[in-house]
């Protein structure tokens, strides 16, 4: 496994590399549900690229971008495990120099559910993801289902932009009791880690009525807030129950629907989701 810091020698490494190439791109402090995105490319590529990149442009000032955990020995072991060919992992003045001063934004989907919640994230997040696209060049991309409005916007800006690679959605992986991994679970104490496994709850809630018969997406939404609502440590940012590719708000569901929502559980804003199919 090599471990590159610059760009330039990442496009080196690249040119040895058998094709086609497997691409993870994350924010590292790694964890079972990255791990899977790792052992999928790898099943399905000769080779893979996994880059650690916490990435300010997508972090609103008033977030973590400061404190977000870092444990870049730690990761590189579990890569080391997983057979990673290249981690790419470039400090923010590599990708940022001063005078950038170019975005990659898409439209009307970046600005509902988490992008109302954090107006620049999305542009972060499309504008970063297309310069590690440029940089790796893979011919296909892994992203987790946890972050289900990310894969809707990544999607829309690779069909959009012609970019030519393949996006790979794999499932959320979770923890026994069905929280979804993240590597913001860290920040719970031993009480906010119990009570945050309520945002599944409420999914599975949700998941529960439908397949009883409910179609009206209020009461569905009604149902989940009630729920949450009963956990003292939980305030809701939103519950929506939408369209999986435009994102509206559904009246009546029609599957696929994606069912998400954003809680915080004391100070740690964590999300979640599950699709209707
Ligand atoms: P992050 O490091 O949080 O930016 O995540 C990097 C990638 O891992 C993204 O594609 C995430 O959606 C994915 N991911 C994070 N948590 C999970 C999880 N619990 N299950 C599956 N994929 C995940």
């Amino acid at each position: 496994m090599k471990v590159v810091e610059t760009i330039a020698e990442m496009r080196r490494l690249r040119l040895e590399l058998t094709e086609p190439v497997g691409f993870v791109p994350t924010m590292g402090y790694l964890h079972d549900g990255h791990l899977a995105l790792v052992k999928r490319a790898r099943a399905e590529n000769p080779s893979v690229v996994v880059s650690l990149f916490v990435n300010p442009t997508q972090f609103g000032p008033q977030e973590d971008f400061a404190s977000y955990p870092r444990a870049t020995r730690r990761d590189l072991t579990m890569l080391e495990k997983g057979k990673t060919d290249i981690v790419f992992m470039p400090s923010v003045a590599e990708v940022y120099p001063p005078q950038f001063d170019s975005w990659v934004e898409v439209g009307k989907i970046s600005q509902r559910l988490e992008g109302a919640a954090r107006p620049a994230h999305f542009r972060g997040v499309t504008t970063v993801v297309a310069k590690l696209f440029n940089i790796v060049q893979p011919a296909k991309a892994y992203f987790g289902q946890k972050d289900a409005q990310q894969v809707v916007v990544i999607r829309k800006m690779v069909t959009d932009l012609n970019m030519n690679l393949e996006v790979v959605t794999c499932p959320t992986v979770r923890e026994p009791d069905g929280l979804a991994m993240s590597s913001r679970n860290t920040y719970l104490n031993p009480e906010e880690r119990r009570a945050a496994v309520v945002l599944y709850e409420s999914l599975k809630l949700a998941q529960r009525q439908w397949s009883q018969g409910e179609k009206d997406a209020a009461k569905l939404r009604q149902t989940m807030t009630a729920l949450i609502q009963k956990q003292p440590l939980a305030t809701i940012d939103y519950v929506s129950i939408a369209d999986n590719e435009t994102l509206e708000e559904l009246d009546k569901v029609k599957p696929p629907a994606l069912v998400s929502l954003a809680v915080k559980i004391g100070k740690t804003r964590l999300i979640d989701n599950v699709i209707l199919e």
